[in-house]
């Protein structure tokens, strides 16, 4: 039957995001562990019955690479959506952590700490293979664009799984949130930052970046130096004002630097003038030792103009994502069980 609310059992909670929080929660009846989302939702009552109806595509998708749905249901004033509970959580809060027990180990031998660490090249390039299959999965057979790539949106667990979540199938649902949240993100490709159509080579931007910040164990716009002269800015500075003070408060979209703090403006600005990202750079010093392949895979996702970057299945034929003749120490699962 339908899943209903008064037979979870709240456990944990996983973490906070723009559009709500996470709950570990049992299924008591079954006793299956879940992850329980919950959305507030700025929307009436038809408007709220039309996010369930959208939501239930979820229940039809069923991929190694996406997380599966136990169903969604309105508990006034949110929407609840009941997925698969993923026991080593999403690869931000995973590099994040080896950051840390990395500052730890440097605390003791007085090297200076580090707040974020990175995650092995040959365990990003497993990871990434999956986003693409998953990508591929959606588009091709859903016929859904994921639009919220980013290494929160990647699960792991600890079968060496990885799984994407929180993908577009409710366009109703995110109209209702962007209503009540700042509805932008650093993963924005130029041309959506530049308000054309989304298409799936949005997502595949958004993949590159994401790519850069798990292998760099930093997000890769944060060192950038920004030019703050108010001439060279298009923007009226009542808007920088005010994304500057939203900023502050909430989580997700301030920028540290090592200059200074990026706006989200100031960021958008410079994702459509500059030149991309790329993986190798002096700034990131264990990043020399990556592969030419590894280096151009991202500059082919991080391509400004969205009808020179490849689909993902055309990624998925680069050399990189080649298995075979690969002599890697460590696979997603053996990796998984040291975290
Ligand atoms: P965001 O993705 O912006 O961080 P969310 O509200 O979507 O915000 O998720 C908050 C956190 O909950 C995520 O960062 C992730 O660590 C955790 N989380 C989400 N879904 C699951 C899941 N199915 N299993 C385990 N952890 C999850
Ligand atoms: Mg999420």
């Amino acid at each position: 039957g339908p899943l209903q609310e008064c037979e979870l059992r709240n456990l944990a909670e996983l973490g906070m995001g723009n559009g709500g929080s996470v709950m570990k929660v049992e299924h008591v009846p079954s006793g299956v562990i879940m992850a329980k989302k919950i959305v507030l939702i700025d929307a009436k009552p038809s408007v709220r019955k039309q996010i369930l109806r959208e939501l239930h595509i979820m229940h039809s998708c069923s991929s190694p690479y996406i997380v599966s749905s136990f169903g969604a249901f309105i508990s006034e004033p949110n929407i609840c959506i009941c997925m698969e509970f993923m026991d080593k959580g999403s690869f931000d809060s995973i590099y994040k952590s080896i950051g840390r027990y990395k500052s730890n180990a440097q605390r003791t031998s007085g090297v200076e700490e580090s707040t974020e660490g990175p995650i092995p090249i040959c365990i990003v390039r497993q990871a990434v293979k999956r986003v693409l299959g998953g990508l591929v999965y959606l588009y091709e057979a859903m016929g859904v664009l994921h639009r919220d790539i980013k290494p929160s949106n990647i699960l792991l667990n600890s079968e060496g799984q990885v799984k994407l979540c929180d993908f577009g199938v409710s366009g109703e649902l995110e109209n209702s949130v962007a209503k009540t949240f700042v509805g932008t993100s650093v993963y924005m490709s130029p041309e959506r930052i530049q308000g054309s159509d989304y298409s799936i080579k949005s997502d595949v931007w958004s993949l590159g970046i994401t790519l850069i910040e798990l292998a760099h164990g930093c997000f890769p716009f944060s060192d950038t130096e920004v030019d703050e002269s108010p001439s060279d800015s298009a923007a009226p500075s009542a808007t920088l004002s005010l994304t500057r003070r939203s900023q502050r408060k909430s989580k997700g979209v301030s920028v540290h630097g090592g200059v200074g703090t990026l706006s989200i403006l100031e960021l958008m600005h410079h994702i459509v003038r500059e030149p991309p990202p790329v993986l190798i750079t002096p700034s990131i010093p264990h990043s020399k030792d990556f592969a030419g392949e590894a280096a151009q895979f991202v500059d082919y996702c991080l391509r400004k103009d969205p009808n020179e970057r490849p689909s993902p299945r055309e990624l998925l034929g680069m050399s990189w994502m080649d298995d075979e003749g690969r002599d890697e120490e460590m696979d997603l699962r053996k990796w998984a069980v040291t975290l």
